[in-house]
């Protein structure tokens, strides 16, 4: 057993959503290339931009706790990603694909919401308010990723019924 206290788990927690976000920084120019709605690839691209600038936060953390974020690999993240992938092998580029990359996408932003919420609150009970702030205004650009896509998911939705 290494994680003892409630310090050292908001540490893995925050090691876990540093290596989540490399990897969706990756994901996320294939995800919009894959997307042929302009407004889901804009929403992907305009998130990619969105993530970078989370991943210098989570920087700012790791240098306010004194500790590196690097050396875990997020297995939830790396599992949902995976999932993105099968929507690409079993569609064909168009608005059924898209509908399915929302889906996938909807997934990833919910683990994240998840990871951040909870992170969020052990700093708080630490009372490490600044790092709780960064933690919530991140969770707050997750969030809003998610209703972004569910209102790109309307029209989606109607355009990959009537294409079938
Ligand atoms: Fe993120
Ligand atoms: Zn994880
Ligand atoms: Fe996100």
């Amino acid at each position: 057993m290494s994680i003892e206290t409630m310090q050292e788990l908001l540490i893995d927690e925050l090691k876990d959503l540093y290596s989540a976000e490399k990897q969706i920084v990756r994901a996320l120019p294939k995800l919009a290339k894959a997307a042929s709605t302009p407004e889901l690839q804009q929403a992907f691209l305009s998130h990619l931009e969105e993530t970078k600038g989370q991943i210098v936060r989570l920087e700012k953390i790791s240098d306010l706790v004194g500790k590196k974020l690097t050396g875990k690999l997020c297995v939830g993240t790396k599992g949902v990603l995976e999932e993105g992938s099968e929507v690409l092998e079993e569609t064909e580029k168009g608005v059924v694909r898209d509908a399915g990359l929302i889906s996938a996408a909807q997934r990833v932003e919910h683990y994240e919401m998840a990871g951040y919420g909870s992170a969020r609150d052990f700093a708080k009970t630490l009372g490490l308010s600044e790092i709780a702030s960064l933690l919530d205004e991140t969770l707050g650009e997750e969030k809003n990723a998610d209703r972004k896509l569910s209102v790109i998911s309307k029209q989606v939705n109607q355009a990959a019924k009537r294409a079938s």
